[in-house]
Formats: C-alpha cells, sequence, structure tokens
C-alpha cells in the first residue's frame, strides 16, 4: 500500500486535532507516515500511532525552534524523498498553507488547498473543495508530481485505528534560506481560555445585530456553556466591538464546526464564504427574510438579547 506522508501540527508534543482528522483521511489512501518537527516531536508518536500512523518520522533541531516556514519545508521535502509518498496532507493553517505552498513548489508538484473532503480515486487523489464564497463544491486531483493537499479542520471525525507508529529519525539538511529570517520578538496573546476558533467544533458568533462591544458578553456566555469559540461579522469587528482575529468569512477566516450559532448576522455572501461548510448551521435573527435563514437548518425569528440569555441558561441547566 503507498504511503500518506501527514505533516503533524503540535505544541510540545500535543497533537492538535486538524492533524489526527487528517490520519482519517490518509488511512482511505494509504498507509499514513507522520512527519512531526521540533521540540516534543518523538512524544507525539503515541497519539499517532493511536489514530492509524504505520511510521513516525521525527526531526528536531534548533531551526525548528522559532517556527520559521523554511525549515519545515526543507524537513517536508526530506520527508518525500525518503518514503515517495502517493500524496502530502497537510491541515490548512495560514502556517500550513504556506508550507504545502513552498514544498509543490520546490518537489515540482501541484497543490489543493483548503480541500474539505478526500477519496482515493483511479489516478490519485480526489479532493472535495467548497469554491467562489461556497456557492460549488469542486472536486480535483493533482496531475502533476506527488499531490500536496491541504485539508480544512473539522473535515473529517478523528478515529482510533492502532498502527504501529515505528518513530524513525529523519536526516534534514537545511537550505540557505533557512537562516534568511530570524524571529526578533514573539508576544504571546492574553488567551480567552476558549478553543482557536479554526479548529472549534462549535461557533458562536455575533454580528451587527449585537449592536455594542459590551454586548457581547451575551455571545460569549452562549459560547462558554457550549465549550464554543466565538466569532463575529465583518460588521461586528469594523464597528470595533470584537477583533479581527475573530472575523468569519471571505477577509476574516474560514470555519467548518459541527455547529455553527449565527446571532444578528444577516447572511451576507462575503460571511457565508467562511462558514457555509459548517455541518449544522442555526440563526437567530429578528428578521424572518434574513438570507441566513436559506441555509440555516434551525432558524429562530426573535430578539437576540431575549433568545441567547434564555438559550444559555437552558444549555446551563443542563
Ligand atoms: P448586517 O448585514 O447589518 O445584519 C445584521 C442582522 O442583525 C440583520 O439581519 C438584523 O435583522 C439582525 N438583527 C438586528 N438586531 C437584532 C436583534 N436584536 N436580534 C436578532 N437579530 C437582530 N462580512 C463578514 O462577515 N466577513 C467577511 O470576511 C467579510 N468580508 C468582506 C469582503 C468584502 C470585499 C466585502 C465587500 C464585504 C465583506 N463583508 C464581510 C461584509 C458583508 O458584505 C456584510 O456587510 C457583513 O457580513 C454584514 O454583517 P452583519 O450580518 O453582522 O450585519
Amino acid at each position: 500500500m503507498a504511503n500518506v506522508l501527514v505533516y503533524v501540527d503540535h505544541v510540545d508534543g500535543a497533537v492538535r486535532k486538524p492533524t489526527l482528522e487528517l490520519l482519517t483521511l490518509a488511512r482511505r489512501i494509504g498507509e499514513p507516515v507522520a512527519l512531526a518537527l521540533g521540540s516534543g516531536a518523538e512524544s507525539t508518536a503515541s497519539a499517532l500511532a493511536e489514530h492509524g500512523a504505520v511510521k513516525v518520522l521525527t526531526a528536531d533541531a534548533p531551526e525548528f525552534a522559532d517556527y520559521l516556514v523554511v525549515p519545515k519545508v526543507d524537513a517536508l521535502q526530506a520527508a518525500v524523498e525518503a518514503v515517495s509518498p502517493a500524496a502530502v496532507l497537510v491541515p490548512s493553517s495560514a502556517d500550513g498553507k504556506e508550507v504545502a505552498a513552498r514544498l509543490a513548489l520546490r518537489i515540482g508538484s501541484g497543490i489543493i488547498t483548503d480541500a474539505i473532503d478526500l477519496e482515493a480515486g483511479d489516478e490519485g487523489p480526489v479532493a472535495t473543495q467548497s469554491v467562489f464564497a461556497a456557492s460549488y463544491t469542486t472536486k480535483s486531483r493533482v496531475t502533476k508530481g506527488t499531490p500536496v493537499i491541504t485539508v480544512k479542520p473539522n473535515s473529517a471525525a478523528v478515529e482510533a485505528a492502532p498502527a504501529a507508529g515505528e518513530v524513525e529519525a529523519l536526516t534534514v539538511s537545511f537550505s540557505e534560506q533557512a537562516t534568511g529570517t530570524k524571529v526578533v520578538s514573539r508576544t504571546p496573546r492574553e488567551s480567552s481560555g476558549r478553543p482557536e476558533l479554526t479548529e472549534a467544533a462549535i461557533v458562536v458568533s455575533g454580528g451587527r445585530g449585537v449592536n455594542g462591544a459590551e454586548n457581547f458578553a451575551i455571545i460569549e456566555a452562549l459560547a462558554d456553556s457550549l465549550g464554543a469559540a466565538v466569532g463575529a461579522s465583518r460588521a461586528a469587528v469594523d464597528a470595533g466591538w470584537y477583533p479581527h482575529s475573530n472575523q468569519v468569512g471571505q477577509t476574516g477566516k474560514s470555519v467548518s464546526p459541527q455547529l455553527y450559532i449565527a446571532n444578528g448576522i444577516s447572511g451576507a455572501i462575503q460571511h457565508r464564504a467562511g462558514m457555509q461548510t459548517s455541518k449544522t448551521i442555526v440563526a437567530i435573527n429578528k428578521d424572518a427574510e434574513a438570507p441566513i435563514f436559506e441555509l440555516a437548518d434551525y432558524g429562530v425569528v426573535g430578539d437576540l438579547f431575549q433568545v441567547v440569555p434564555a438559550l444559555t441558561e437552558e444549555i446551563k441547566a443542563r
């Protein structure tokens, strides 16, 4: 069976959920070989083996310490040369997409970004994408070189599938560009304690209807009752009510959670572009004609200032 190289996103050895999802998809195409880099790379092995990795390639070097992109590309290239995979799968984070694009260029391959599904095909893996502000769903495959495919978080279920997960050290020779950039300073953002927006299983978003920064407290309360991330429409972000890092949409982040709850959001095409692939969409809006109801699975026509706190109380009571 062909190898499928999976790029591992981890924090000090703790594997992030999108990587485990990639392992589920990789098993549809072949045998997953994982590549974990940097501090804690070896500690990822047991989680990766539990989810189907037949082999875990690891590499640690000072070059990986600053989270720079080029050293990762150097390592991925070395891994591609070592295992000749049928495809390379990378999580669709901002970082992952840059790494994937540079790798594809290096190895002369085609690339597909932001896939939402993946299946085996007679002529190579077939990726599903949601394109043009989610107006179309396309299926495509790479026709040149080793397919490099980035996959959006929440595109597949995490499935346990015990495998050998044999750890093997990968030798990486760093390119000249690897030292061409230096991190000068790093300021960690204060953590909200909520899940990362693009990876969250549930996202609760607020729009212009929230009517003020202080009112986002009721959106946050609902989010916290569900263990969800908080999103915002551009109207809410432009008004200064919520940070741009939480904006969902064409010029914000793209999310694909199991559940998306839109509060006081009209459903403009640019907002849809970032959330339309959510599995279940709930809209709370006082205007029964709001376009968001066209794509919502469940809708509540009502004033969010009454509906949202009542919903939060009900969830907390369970
Ligand atoms: P509105 O469209 O004003 O809708 C507010 C909704 O709240 C209304 O439906 C109203 O009925 C409802 N409401 C009001 N009060 C209440 C209440 N008390 N209870 C319940 N409901 C209530 N937008 C994004 O979101 N993300 C993007 O990334 C993005 N990128 C863009 C890129 C470009 C190039 C352009 C041109 C636009 C972009 N936009 C984006 C903006 C987009 O077109 C919309 O203007 C924006 O999404 C509207 O945000 P909204 O739904 O919060 O506000």
